[in-house]
């Protein structure tokens, strides 16, 4: 991800690194060229243009334009703004409430829901020592329990196991259940996707999130979908209100509009980001690194 951005930006900012003098005119033409590589990167519109004016104010200002090394005070202007963009810090799962904590999660089918769901499962079993069970609520796709149960397997958590005669409802009502019965300290909710947001899969996410009442509503989303996955965040968002997203198929050649986009479109925090197929692939989203590994 991010590897035709950082080229552009590359290319962009040397031009100005070393400079011991800059004009408003050279400002606004970096502006500009940085403006192209966010578009290129498909950062939503409105997001880039919100970006460049809210950096241009400052940059012909003189904290800029008066500093010793004002090309080094630009970039860092332009890696400051990234940072703020994406969401200032990493924000952790809130995971203090009265166990079993219930997470949710939903998205569009192949987004990467059940692989999410087992690799969560591990990260919150392995670096945070807690007891996690998952369940399925897919009765849809053929074999979606039997993934779970798998990969389940492979994260070392509980399964719950359901069965595609059952209702999504009464599964994620029985799990919650068997979660308290069992001491588990955190319950993952795998839900159904649809290959496009309808209303009727809204209905049955919406009545699921009703049952459990989760703390931790997480929309999975495949980076690959670039400004899209902003927007089916936002509609997602609209019916279940979110509390965070996680970003999959980050490994992939992927050019970060979506990671650059989601936050600022649905005001929710990016939590994750899945870089894999393996179990161990995922990792907490960290602007400060992404902007930094961004700016190369
Ligand atoms: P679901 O329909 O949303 O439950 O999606 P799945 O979990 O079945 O994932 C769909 C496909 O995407 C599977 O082949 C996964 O192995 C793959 N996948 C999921 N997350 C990632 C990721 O972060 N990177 C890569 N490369 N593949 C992923």
């Amino acid at each position: 991800m991010f590897d035709t951005l950082t080229e552009r930006l590359a290319g962009t900012l040397d031009r100005i690194r070393g400079k011991g003098r800059l004009t408003e005119e050279s400002v606004r033409e970096t502006l500009r060229e940085v403006r192209v590589a966010l578009l290129e990167a498909d950062v939503a519109l409105p997001v880039v243009r919100q970006f460049i004016q809210d950096i241009e104010g400052k940059a012909v200002g003189q904290e800029v334009l008066g500093s010793l090394t004002p090309g080094q005070a630009l970039i860092k202007l332009v890696h400051d703004e990234l940072v703020e963009l994406m969401g200032a810090a990493n924000e952790a799962l809130d995971l203090k409430a009265q166990p079993p904590v219930v997470v949710l999660l939903a998205g569009l089918q192949g987004a990467g829901k059940t692989t999410t769901t087992a690799k969560l499962g591990r990260y919150l079993r392995e670096r945070e020592g807690k007891r996690v069970m998952v369940v399925s609520c897919d009765v849809y796709r053929p074999a979606a329990i039997d993934q779970l149960r798998t990969v389940a397997g492979q994260a070392g958590v509980d399964f719950h196991p359901s069965d595609a005669t059952q209702r999504p409802v009464d599964i994620a009502r029985d799990a919650l259940a068997a979660a308290r019965k069992n001491l588990v300290d955190v319950l993952l909710v795998d839900t159904a996707g649809r290959l496009h947001i309808d209303e009727e899969m809204m209905e049955e996410v919406r009545a699921i999130h009703g049952q459990v009442q989760p703390h931790e509503t997480l929309f999975v989303v495949d980076s690959m979908t670039g400004q899209d996955a902003a927007n089916t965040a936002q509609a997602f968002d609209q019916a279940l209100s979110l509390t965070g997203v996680i970003l999959t198929k980050t490994d992939g050649d992927s050019r970060g509009g979506a990671a650059l986009s989601v936050r600022q479109v649905t005001g929710k925090p990016i939590k994750f980001l899945g870089a894999g197929e393996k179990i161990d692939a995922l990792q907490p989203f960290h602007p400060e690194r992404v902007a930094s590994r961004i700016l190369g």
